[in-house]
């Protein structure tokens, strides 16, 4: 059995094809979605989903694409909604040094931060080349729980500074394309406690498949990656990483 720890099934690009698509995951052994919300707007759609089909569990945040339109009220209502619907995790949030609005950006990451905190939830953290800036906020926040790195890519003395606040690293399609050196250098190194796998579907296709929707079918081509970076068996590392998502989960 395999778990998407990422995938934003709510994205249009899904709407025609969604039924299908689920039961072809359900044919492959991937059984569970963690779908997180990125605006308020779509925060609906994501719990929708969840009450729709078997195996998806939503997660609620905004996140830093789209964070200029944010306003104070969102963050009362993501808490309200955390709270009502015992959300797993606030995500997906955090920081793009690649996009603008560097400055809210933080603000609103900092912000939900505090709220994961206060309700002692996990969260799903976006970052692009912003490691620097994400970093001092985790650290002073201070999150019993910690959460996911997702789509992590960067080097080992990265991914040792999350794991060491108790972060599991997110590895998708990046570690499919060889250019990814960094990053497959990481992931062959670290802890497999520390790893889950995600598509982010419908972004990140993986190599070979460049200009594609990317999809949660395509998550084994991940694990047989990974395999490739490991030298555990594969029952080994399937099993280890569903149970790592369990702990995310709080099952
Ligand atoms: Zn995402």
């Amino acid at each position: 059995m395999f778990t998407d720890s990422h995938c934003h099934l709510d994205f249009r690009e899904f709407d025609d094809i969604r039924d299908d698509l689920m039961f072809q995951c359900q044919q492959l052994g991937i059984k569970r979605f963690i779908v997180p919300g990125i605006t308020r707007k779509r925060w609906s759609r994501v719990l929708g989903l969840a009450q729709r089909y078997q195996g998806i569990t939503p997660c609620l945040g905004l996140h830093p694409w789209w964070i200029e339109k944010a306003t104070e009220q969102d963050l009362w209502l993501l808490q309200e909604l955390a709270v009502e619907h015992n959300i797993a995790a606030i995500g997906e949030i955090g920081i793009d040094g690649a996009v603008e609005h560097l400055e809210k950006q933080q603000e609103y990451f900092a912000a939900q931060l505090a709220i994961a905190k206060q309700l002692n939830l996990p969260v799903i953290v976006h970052h692009r080349k912003s490691h620097h800036l994400i970093m001092p906020h985790l650290q002073r926040t201070g999150l019993e729980k910690a959460g996911i790195v997702h789509a992590f890519s960067g080097n080992y003395q990265q991914a040792k500074a999350y794991i060491d606040l108790g972060f599991k690293l997110g590895i998708g399609g990046t570690i499919t394309y060889d250019r990814a050196a960094k990053t497959r250098d990481a992931v062959s190194k670290i802890p497999l406690q520390h790893i889950v796998l995600e598509t982010d579907a419908p972004a990140m296709p993986l190599q070979g498949f460049q200009g594609l929707d990317n999809s949660p079918k395509y998550l084994p081509k991940v694990f047989e990656q990974l395999l490739s970076l490991r030298s555990e068996s594969a029952e080994v590392i399937a099993e280890q990483i569903e149970a790592n998502v369990n702990q995310f989960l709080g099952d």
